[in-house]
């Protein structure tokens, strides 16, 4: 049993890792300001005495008498929509965050893992992408704070590991979607979903010729799971997410087959910096992450999306 620190516990992907690592037997303490979040996620761990809910801004330093072995950094607004309505406090979330708890992970010699996003690619010249691709980052559009931030905790980590011997482990996570994405979350899935539940219009941007790949959270979880047992002088980054590419309108047809909708497609004026393509090159996590690869389908997953919001 380890003692283990999840920050932004409480948000989409944070309350199915919480989910699997309290199930696991672990202590887990949950930190979220509850921007995106919500207690209600959690709600079902609040049974279990290893699992506590503490509401943080992680902008503040954290300190506790407990004992941590592993930190999960997620907390992050992952919604343009969401990391957008305020994008200083964003860069500060990931900028002091980093910080704040990379601080924690060394009074508590904890190893510390970071929840870095295929946004540090931008609009990548190189596809698919792998980790050794620098990427193309607009340093000053609306996506920056976002896009900026992440690359400066990527940054902040290795400097840790290299300065301070800490042992961290940054993962690079494709767009990933799955149960528990809120309403309101504005990304294309839960939008394309609720969408087409509702028979209302399918919403896609600029002419839906651009393509993202996505992975069901499970095998996310798994891969995330894995890359932290792995040994001290692996650091990452890593890749995580689902090779399977789809253009939006694909990912439209899908789900408009999917819920049986009478939906029709409707075009937007595309946001910008929106990047035309995106997909994971996972060989490096194959190959250390003992063989992780990702097992869902889109069409399995978005089946058990579906049903989800079906259900609320
Ligand atoms: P989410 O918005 O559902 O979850 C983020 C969580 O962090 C929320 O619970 C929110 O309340 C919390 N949070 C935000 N700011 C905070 C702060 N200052 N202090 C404490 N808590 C704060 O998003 P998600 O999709 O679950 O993403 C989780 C992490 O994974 C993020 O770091 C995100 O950048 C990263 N990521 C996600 C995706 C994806 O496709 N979902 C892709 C790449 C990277
Ligand atoms: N998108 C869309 N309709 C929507 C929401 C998003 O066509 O209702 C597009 C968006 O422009 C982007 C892609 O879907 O090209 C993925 O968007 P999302 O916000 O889910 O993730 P990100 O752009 O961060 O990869």
């Amino acid at each position: 049993m380890k003692s283990i620190l999840v920050t932004g516990g409480a948000g989409f992907i944070g309350s199915h890792l919480c989910k699997r690592l309290v199930k696991e037997g672990n202590r887990v303490i949950c930190l979220d300001n509850y921007f995106t979040g919500s207690e209600l996620f959690v709600h079902d761990l609040l049974k279990y005495p290893g699992f506590q809910l503490v509401e943080h801004d992680v902008t503040i330093p954290y300190k506790t008498t407990s004992m941590i072995d592993e930190i999960y950094n997620l907390a992050c607004p992952a919604s343009p929509i969401h990391y957008q309505y305020d994008p200083i406090k964003t860069i500060k979330t990931s900028i002091l965050g980093a910080i704040n708890m990379l601080d924690l992970a060394q009074e508590h010699d904890a190893r510390i893992l970071q929840a870095s996003t295929s946004e540090v690619y931008g609009d990548p010249f190189v596809h698919p992408q792998p980790e050794s691709y620098w990427g193309n980052v607009n340093t000053i559009g609306l996506r920056s704070c976002y896009d900026e931030g992440k690359r400066a905790s990527e940054t902040l980590f290795m400097d840790y590991y290299r300065q301070n011997k800490l042992k961290v482990k940054i993962i690079r996570i494709f767009n990933t979607y799955g149960p528990y994405m809120t309403v309101n979350d504005g990304r294309v899935v839960s939008n394309f979903i609720i969408q087409a539940l509702n028979n209302e219009s399918i919403t896609v941007y600029g002419s839906g010729h651009q393509t993202r790949s996505f992975q069901y959270v499970d095998d996310l979880v798994e891969g995330m799971v894995r890359m932290m047992s792995t040994e001290d002088s692996f650091t990452g980054p890593v890749n995580l997410g689902n090779p399977d590419e789809f253009t939006m309108l694909e990912l439209a047809e899908h789900i408009i087959r999917l819920t049986g909708s009478r939906s029709e497609i409707v075009f937007r004026p595309l946001p910008s910096d929106d990047p035309k393509q995106r997909k994971p090159d996972i060989t490096l996590a194959r190959k250390m992450l003992h063989g992780w690869t990702p097992s869902i389908s889109l069409d399995e997953g978005l089946r058990k999306t579906i049903s989800y919001f079906q259900g609320l």
